[in-house]
């Protein structure tokens, strides 16, 4: 059977750090970075005898994820034990959830590909971390027991860019409701994915096969694209498929095997005896505010005027839209400073967006100081990135490098008569006819007013000089 008669079938399944400031079960701070091993308590490191206290910020959190998605939240779900043994999970079991979780149903807004299904979200704690290095192992228990949910999708998608572009609009959507800093890199969202191929129309699955977390969106793909290959392969050659859980090898752009994958059962999942069930009221859901997803801040941009191309760079960081709301004014207009000079600052690591030296408002003044005529178009270019450096008043920037526009008729007409004077052979040749000569009379006033010169009052000088 060839490739093309194959169709991949890829579910995601995403654990993503929540931000509260402390850990689900504990008082125990959850930043990242720490001592190893400074930020722990008896309940996090798995003491016997410890007790959990659930985190009121991470079930909101759960909520608004939900809420946002639309799934159906439950008034009622339960904590279970999933047991297994890792070294970086000293109490030998991992407090989630599995028959009743905190949110059921959604899905996923993803542009270009619609809404792509959720079956659950639950809560859950994350483990601690091993740290391999030379002379040996070590573990550090700081991020044992900080909030997770899972993000469990439908085994939708049918490509491995398909995967990366959900992956990519899920991450953002997060960061906007304010419950994950996105962070692939430290961990705090990662991403394990189902992948199975079958014959295209067949309704059965393939064995399917779990590739662990893969940490940056060009892995995903990489992985993905690597493992439909390698399964299409196997089928081809009449090999079965294992189900089986596989590693990605970033170096290498293969999977290999990590361990045959463990069933639900082979974690003896039973009701955690130490947390009741989860209640929540109607009230408490209602309550949990919902900011705007980044898709519905695109739609309202547009309909704005701002151009479709510059609304997406705009919410492809919250610190963006909220740079531009901050300008206001004419949408247009403020877009594509942030999407122009500011977007270039900051890779010229002129700006921080975390810590702006200027005050937003103030880029309208350099609009209006430009729409005076009081500076040229060019001139309006150095004060905006001189704004952006220093966070001066565009007027003080102005006079600071001189760059008021000469509009005074009266200066201007001496530096057009000298023009005229020392240019006798265009004078002549414009005045036979070649009136697109203009341009460079202007130019030539320009560069004796260094810039300053106002261009259309130049322009009507000449014009009107030169048919004398
Ligand atoms: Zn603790």
């Amino acid at each position: 059977m060839p490739v093309a008669d194959f169709e991949p079938v890829i579910g995601l399944e995403v654990h993503a750090q929540l931000l509260t400031r402390t850990k689900i079960f504990c008082g125990c701070a959850t930043a990242f970075g720490a001592a190893p091993n400074t930020q722990v308590c008896p309940t996090c490191l798995g003491l016997p005898g410890a007790l959990p206290q659930l985190n009121r910020a991470a079930v909101e959190m759960a909520v608004r994820a939900g809420k946002a998605f639309g799934c159906n939240i439950a008034t009622r779900s339960v904590w279970s034990r999933k047991n297994y043994f890792y070294p970086d999970l000293p109490k030998g079991y991992q407090i989630s959830q599995f028959e009743l979780p905190i949110c059921a149903g959604g899905a996923v807004p993803v542009p270009g590909l619609g809404k792509v299904a959720l079956e659950r979200i639950h809560l859950e704690e994350d483990a601690g971390k091993n740290i391999h290095a030379e002379g040996g192992s070590e573990v550090d228990l700081n991020r044992s027991g900080t909030p997770l949910i899972e993000i469990v999708g439908k085994p939708d998608l049918r490509s491995a860019e398909d995967a990366s572009e959900y992956l990519k609009a899920l991450r953002l959507a997060l960061i906007y409701l304010g419950v994950n800093d996105g962070n692939l890199e430290e961990g705090s969202f990662r991403c394990d994915a189902n992948v199975s191929v079958r014959p295209r129309g067949a309704e059965k699955y393939g064995t399917r096969v779990e590739l662990k977390n893969i940490n940056s969106f060009r892995f995903v793909r990489q992985a993905i694209d690597f493992e439909i290959g390698r399964q299409v392969e196997a089928i081809q050659k009449g090999e079965k498929i294992r189900m089986e859980t596989r590693l990605f090898d970033h170096e290498k752009g293969v999977t290999r095997p990590m361990r045959s994958k463990e069933e639900a059962n082979d974690y003896r999942y039973f009701p955690e005896p130490d947390l009741p069930p989860l209640t929540i009221s109607q009230a408490f859901i209602d309550a949990v505010a919902l900011p705007k997803l980044p898709n519905q801040i695109a739609e309202e941009l547009e309909a704005a005027g701002v151009p479709a191309a510059d609304a997406r760079t705009l919410i492809a960081d919250p610190r963006l839209v909220s740079v531009h709301q901050r300008i206001g004014g004419d949408p247009r207009r403020a877009a594509l400073f942030v999407v122009g000079e500011l977007a270039r600052a900051v890779n010229e690591k002129e700006a921080d967006l975390s810590a702006l030296k200027f005050e937003p408002a103030l880029v309208r003044e350099a609009f209006a100081l430009q729409d005076s005529g009081a500076i040229s178009s060019t001139a309006a270019r150095d004060v905006l990135a001189e704004l952006i450096r220093s966070g001066k008043p565009p007027q003080q920037i102005v006079q600071e490098k001189g760059l008021a526009q000469v509009s005074d008729t009266s200066a201007l007409e001496a530096v057009v008569d000298a023009v005229i004077a020392r240019n006798p052979g265009e004078v002549a040749k414009y005045r036979g006819g070649k009136t697109n000569l203009l341009g460079f009379f202007v130019g030539q006033a320009m560069r004796d007013l260094k810039g300053k010169g106002n261009p259309s009052v130049l322009n009507g000088l000449f014009t009107k000089k030169l048919q004398g």
